[in-house]
């Protein structure tokens, strides 16, 4: 029996430099390459002979390239790259229209896979843009069955990943279920073994059907059981602390006036901050629907009653944004504000923890260094979490632990139908903003398919550039990718660097480390450059009134819900803004998609349209980056699984609070949560 934490490095094939690679996906034992699930599957059952296909069939190939032609220039425009191929019983030609990221893809005598549409022109058969996979050796010896595809780094290919999942897969691990047995039973889940070994390599539909169920169920359960564990302890304790009546403390001279939504979520919570329980609320609002000014409120409203208050960002920019605004509000009514974050001088540090035990600092903002142990309040009554993602529910706990009983208020841009949140933040009241305020420029969306509609977008950038507007570049990879067919940050970033002369251009990436990302968005923000391309890191809060153009490259996979949330990025100002949607995707529905996103500016009645196009989505398509972070289950897909996972959720604990008699579960529930919290 082996050890699932052995590291990588026990495999055949993995030495130091492909254990640094597999560090990047995050892969460090064995455990973790097992649970690196695939994004995608290719039926390889089906490959169909050139010769049988007909106009309009989709279909799967396996063929030699024998040909590579176009890609050529002629003014400017680069001509179409054909690539001719056959098998042993015909001849076909592939078509990219945007040779450059391509002409590097095929070589001559090599086999490929294509999937894609077929078209019939001038007697002979056509595929345009069909997806490939190259065929080296593992796939080369004429596998006939199911292929997993896993998202890729720069250092490793698809034919690595598979050979190396092959081989974890077949080794003897000691995988125990740590999911309670009659749980198992109860809910006709496969074994975990099972399971595993499907989700890479399954045999048939059914199977991998199963193994999706029981990942789905599983990640769902141990999502909602560590929210309960941890639930339980924060609920149902009277609080000690009594704010003041609204006619006793000062008001906030607002240089506005509160939205009828702002108004209504204000009065929502400061009725239940005086209530005798604790609030535990999540506030939902589209992006610049104005949520700071509310947790302004809130903090105003605990600070002038003698107490303190605490905001959390997600990052540093955020937190510094908040302190910008929020102490502007707060020093008037001679409320002290401090900002705390990882990059806090030691005599800063020092102050703040002083100003924090004395009780003279009565309103503290930052990112997740205020959660360190050795800051200590004197008497902490409010927790706010600005942006927060699901998963941070520990570092929300962690935080209401400073205090006795303190309330809470969870912020959020992203559209959560009421039932979802009610299930996900387990007993949190909600508000919802649902209103901007007035005197929102216009943004306008275009889709971007052809390439003159480009050119057009360019010198229209150009234009905004030119009267010192700034411009977010998104895309969906980092580096470019043997396997996506899609723009990288790298690349569009060394392109753009090209066109936009004389105008600056930065890139940001995931990859980059905290303080790197930090500096180029002060730098974007301070006009340093015009252009920013990234990969969706910008994607939480970014404010950049000056940032009056977004373009995202391959809309077509991003969720709609994240579509909408980088759209808003823009329009923060007065001017009038636009959003270029690019993608080459042939496709009904994202079309359908893409003109949802030009149709409206409504966070929920995206959310919605979205999930009524999804529908029951076909477990071979590409997975989605939508409202959910779960790697496996889809909140929408998998709305009966969510209930009964609750269910089993709520029984155990009842039964065992503590999770006592299943120490494997506990565990795993331990690391879901530190893993989750980073
Ligand atoms: P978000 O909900 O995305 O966090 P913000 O709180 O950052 O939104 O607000 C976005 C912008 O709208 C800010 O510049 C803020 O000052 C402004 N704003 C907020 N409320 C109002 C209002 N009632 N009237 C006018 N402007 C407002
Ligand atoms: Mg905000």
């Amino acid at each position: 029996m082996i050890d699932p934490l052995s590291p990588v490095s026990v495999l055949k094939g993995v030495g130091p430099k492909k254990a640094e690679t597999l560090k990047r996906l995050n892969i460090n034992t064995l455990e973790d390459l097992l649970y690196f699930f695939p994004v995608k599957y290719q039926d390889r059952r089906n490959i169909k002979p050139v010769f049988s296909l007909i106009e309009g069939d989709t279909a799967l190939i396996k063929v030699q390239v024998t040909d590579i032609k176009g890609g050529h220039y002629y003014g400017g425009k680069q001509s179409p790259l054909k690539v001719t191929a056959k098998d042993d019983t015909g001849v076909i030609e592939l078509i990219f229209f945007n040779p450059k990221y391509y002409l590097k893809s095929f070589s001559v005598g090599k086999y490929y896979t294509f999937f894609g549409k077929v078209f019939d022109s001038y007697g002979s058969k056509k595929m345009a843009h069909p997806d490939f996979t190259p065929l080296d050796d593992l796939t080369g010896e004429d596998f006939k069955g199911i292929l997993p595809l896993y998202s890729l780094t720069r250092g490793i290919t698809q034919n690595e990943l598979q050979r190396l999942q092959r081989q974890v897969c077949g080794l003897d691990l000691e995988t125990e279920d740590y999911l309670p047995e009659y749980i198992v039973k109860d809910n006709r889940l496969c074994s975990l073994k099972y399971a595993l070994n499907n989700i890479h390599f399954p045999e048939d539909e059914q199977r991998l059907k199963e193994a999706r169920f029981r990942f789905a169920f599983e990640e769902l359960f141990l999502f909602l059981t560590s929210l309960m564990l941890h639930g339980e302890k924060l609920r149902k304790e009277n609080k000690s602390h009594r704010y003041m009546a609204a006619d006793s403390i000062k008001e906030l001279s607002l240089p506005f006036k509160l939205t009828g939504a702002q108004e209504r979520v204000w009065n929502e919570i400061q009725g239940q901050m005086r209530d005798k329980l604790p609030m535990n609320r999540l506030v939902q609002g589209d992006v610049g629907s104005g949520k700071t000014v509310i947790a302004a409120l809130a903090l105003s409203l605990a600070a002038q009653s003698g107490y303190q208050a605490v905001m959390m960002a997600p990052t540093e920019l955020l937190a510094k944004q908040h302190y910008g605004s929020i102490s502007d509000l707060l020093s008037p009514l001679g409320i002290k504000t401090g900002l705390l974050t990882s990059s806090s001088t030691a005599k800063e540090r020092q102050e703040i923890l002083l100003g924090l035990s004395d009780g003279t600092l009565k309103v503290l903002i930052g990112t997740h260094a205020v959660i360190e142990p050795n800051v200590i309040f004197k008497d902490l009554t409010l927790v706010i979490a600005d942006e927060q993602h699901r998963f941070g529910v520990e570092q929300r706990i962690k935080l209401s632990e400073k205090g006795k009983a303190p309330d809470i208020i969870v912020m959020t841009a992203t559209p959560i139908p009421r039932t979802l949140a009610s299930l996900l933040y387990g007993d949190l009241d909600v508000s919802i903003i649902d209103e901007l305020p007035p005197g929102r420029p216009e943004i306008i969306t275009t889709t971007v398919g052809s390439d003159n509609k480009r050119d057009e977008m360019y010198s229209n950038i150009k234009k905004l550039l030119e009267e010192n507007r700034q411009c977010y570049v998104v895309t969906p990879l980092i580096d470019e990718s043997d396997f996506f067919d899609v723009r990288s940050a790298s690349e569009v970033y060394k392109e753009l660097t090209e066109k936009l002369k004389p105008y600056k251009v930065a890139l940001l990436h995931g990859n980059m480390k905290a303080g790197e990302k930090e500096a180029v968005m002060e730098d974007f923000k301070g006009g340093k450059y015009s252009c920013l391309v990234s990969t969706v890191v910008i994607e939480v809060g970014i404010h950049v009134e000056n940032a009056t153009v977004i373009v995202i490259e391959n809309a077509e996979r991003f969720g709609l819900s994240q579509l909408h949330q980088l759209r808003g990025r823009i329009g923060r100002g007065t001017e009038i803004s636009y959003c270029y949607l690019v993608s080459e995707a042939q496709g009904e529905v994202s079309k359908q998609r893409l003109a949802i996103m030009t149709e409206s500016r409504d966070g929920f009645y995206i959310a919605e349209k979205d999930l009524d196009l999804r529908g029951p989505g076909e477990v071979f398509g590409t997975r989605q980056h939508g409202i959910n972070e779960f790697v496996i289950a889809d909140l929408r897909r998998h709305y009966h699984i969510l209930l009964r996972a609750k269910e089993e959720s709520i029984k155990l604990i009842k039964k065992d609070p503590d999770l006592s008699s299943y120490p494997l579960l506990y565990d795993r529930v331990k690391t879901i949560m530190a893993k989750a919290s980073m």
